[in-house]
């Protein structure tokens, strides 16, 4: 009888260990799921903002893009247009990010050049100094405190304001990211891939399909905007079609295309969208080109 007792008090002991367990998975899953943006703003429109989409992704993510992000950067390509070369600091940064077989990821740091920092290119190759400073600026005043670098803003602004007077609104959702911040998403995600039984390598690549190393994302230097939220279902709104129309006229590309997985070594974003510069922006959508081909990176 007491035995009996003892075997179900263990049971229950070992069950409410097993719901607790649950719990602190659950919970870690929600912030991966999170990708790094601050708390949902309401958006003008009133659609439904989620954030659900990168994290879904990321587990049905196909392996084959996985060793993309590694690929070496090459020095020998040279962007078609003069006007559009890559930032001398990366020209001289010659030396690639290194990647010893089942070793950590290890991005070359760069040094942001003053007058082609539109130009910067950040992935899991680059990366920004720990140290760099983002000028910041809300990109849409009275709308939320999202913000971008301060030369940025004001033709995110413009854009929104030109969509606003079509009737589609661009709400800003993720624009400038702190660096810990990033850290410690990207560090939960990999850590998931880690306990999934991922080497740490495999694990950081697959990470950064959907979440950057800190400082080598763009929006740890304040010029990328996710725009009214993180679902690929924004592929299908208004608000899409309008940016792959007008987003080059205000110096915005969309960064990571459905087709250039392989060589961004990134998911589908539609809703990320980074700053180059009108001339720049308009000179990428001609080329057919990811910023990485057209700075010769790819
Ligand atoms: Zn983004």
């Amino acid at each position: 009888m007491s035995e009996k007792k003892g075997n179900s008090y263990s049971a229950k002991i070992f069950l409410v260990t097993v719901l607790a367990a649950m719990f602190v998975f659950l919970l870690g899953a929600y912030v991966v799921l999170d990708d790094g943006t601050s708390p949902a703003p309401k958006p003008e429109n009133g659609t439904s903002v989620t954030t659900a989409a990168p994290g879904a992704s990321v587990t049905t993510a196909s392996p084959e893009g996985t060793t993309a992000g590694v690929q070496q950067p090459t020095e020998t390509q040279k962007p078609d247009n003069q006007t559009t070369q890559p930032s001398e600091s990366q020209q001289s940064t010659s030396k690639p990010s290194t990647q010893s077989p089942g070793g950590p990821v290890v991005p070359t740091v760069i040094t942001v050049s003053d007058s082609n920092w539109q130009m910067t290119l950040l992935n899991i190759n680059y990366k920004l100094p720990e140290d760099y400073v983002v000028q910041r600026a809300v990109a849409v005043e009275g709308v939320n405190s999202v913000e971008l670098d301060y030369r940025v803003a004001p033709y995110y602004k413009a854009m929104y304001d030109a969509a606003k007077a079509e009737g589609i609104y661009l709400t800003p959702y993720s624009g400038y990211r702190r660096y810990t911040t990033q850290e410690r998403n990207y560090n939960n995600l990999v850590n998931k891939y880690v306990n999934q039984g991922k080497s740490r390598s495999d694990a950081q690549v697959l990470a950064a399909q959907a979440i950057m190393p800190p400082g080598c994302s763009e929006h740890n230097m304040g010029v990328a905007m996710d725009i009214c939220g993180t679902d690929t279902s924004f592929e299908n709104t208004k608000a899409f079609a309008w940016l792959n129309e007008h987003a080059a006229d205000y110096g915005f590309i969309l960064r990571y295309a459905k087709d250039k997985r392989d060589i961004t070594g990134v998911m589908y974003e539609p809703w990320h969208w980074r700053y180059v510069g009108e001339e720049n922006a308009k000179a990428i959508k001609a080329s057919g080109k990811c910023l990485e081909e057209y700075l010769g990176q790819a």
